[in-house]
């Protein structure tokens, strides 16, 4: 059912976004970094590919780096958590100088599950390595909802870099984990401290002007009808034990 939610997602995602126009392009890769994020859900959703086309040995040759990232302070629920708060500002873009291990001649490797960081990242001007990803903020916050959606989907799961998110997940997977079976103790004491918990919704960021546009996003998305039910009825416990309900509040 979650993953059915997940693409019920992207779906409404692509075509609330097609009213926007983007430079970016196919062999277009400066926003490819190894600074992506996803939930385990996501995570698992590429591991499943790779081990249907027998990618698995790629993977693991992919993940073996040790990209020295640094821990992500909050993930997305936590940082619109504070927003609403006090009001911080949207977060900042995933640019760094550290290409993604899954970019080859500037193409995304594992195009067909990509997880939502990718799909959602975008610029209305081309990027360059001083230039940064443009949009305007009804597509910032429209994606963060998106964004906030699918970490709320994957809630109490591990939330982190794509690599990070990749290797735990390989690590404790009966069927992959023969793949570090000496180094599984050592990576785990390097990976859990950069991995987070997915978090609930804390409700969205909504401000008045903004708000038209992400509701045509966020309101198609929780009325869809998954297993017949919809998404909203599901989060909100009628249907998914395992989903919690949704609080609602919002910022005006
Ligand atoms: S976000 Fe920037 S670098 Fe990425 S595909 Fe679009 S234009 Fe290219
Ligand atoms: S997973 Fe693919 S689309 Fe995402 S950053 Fe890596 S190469 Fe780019």
């Amino acid at each position: 059912m979650k993953t059915a939610i997940l693409t019920a997602i992207y779906d409404h995602f692509d075509h609330w976004s097609s009213a926007w126009r983007f430079s970016c392009r196919s062999g277009c890769s400066t926003c490819c970094t190894t600074r992506v994020t996803v939930t385990a859900l996501e995570g698992r959703r590429i591991l499943d590919f790779c081990h249907t086309n027998d990618r698995m040995e790629w993977l693991v040759g992919k993940l073996a780096i040790d990209y020295s990232l640094q821990p992500q302070a909050q993930t997305t629920n936590e940082f619109v958590a504070a927003s609403l708060e006090d009001l911080d500002d949207m977060p900042s873009s995933h640019h760094s100088r550290n290409p993604c291990p899954f970019l080859e001649k500037a193409i995304c490797t594992i195009y067909e599950v990509r997880p939502f960081s990718c799909r959602c990242f975008a610029s209305t001007s081309p990027c360059n390595e001083l230039n940064t990803a443009t949009v305007d903020d009804d597509y910032l916050y429209g994606s963060t909802a998106a964004m906030q959606l699918i970490e709320h989907l994957g809630q109490f799961d591990s939330w982190g870099y794509l690599q990070d998110v990749l290797l735990l997940e390989i690590i404790r997977n009966d069927k992959y984990s023969f793949q570090f079976a000496d180094q599984g103790k050592h990576l785990l004491e390097k990976l859990l401290p950069r991995l987070r918990r997915a978090q609930p919704l804390p409700g969205f960021v909504l401000p008045e002007a903004h708000k038209k546009i992400i509701s045509s996003l966020i309101e198609p998305i929780l009325s869809s009808q998954i297993g017949g039910y919809t998404i909203q009825e599901i989060f909100n416990g009628k249907k998914g034990s395992d989903i919690i309900e949704t609080k609602s509040h919002s910022q005006q």
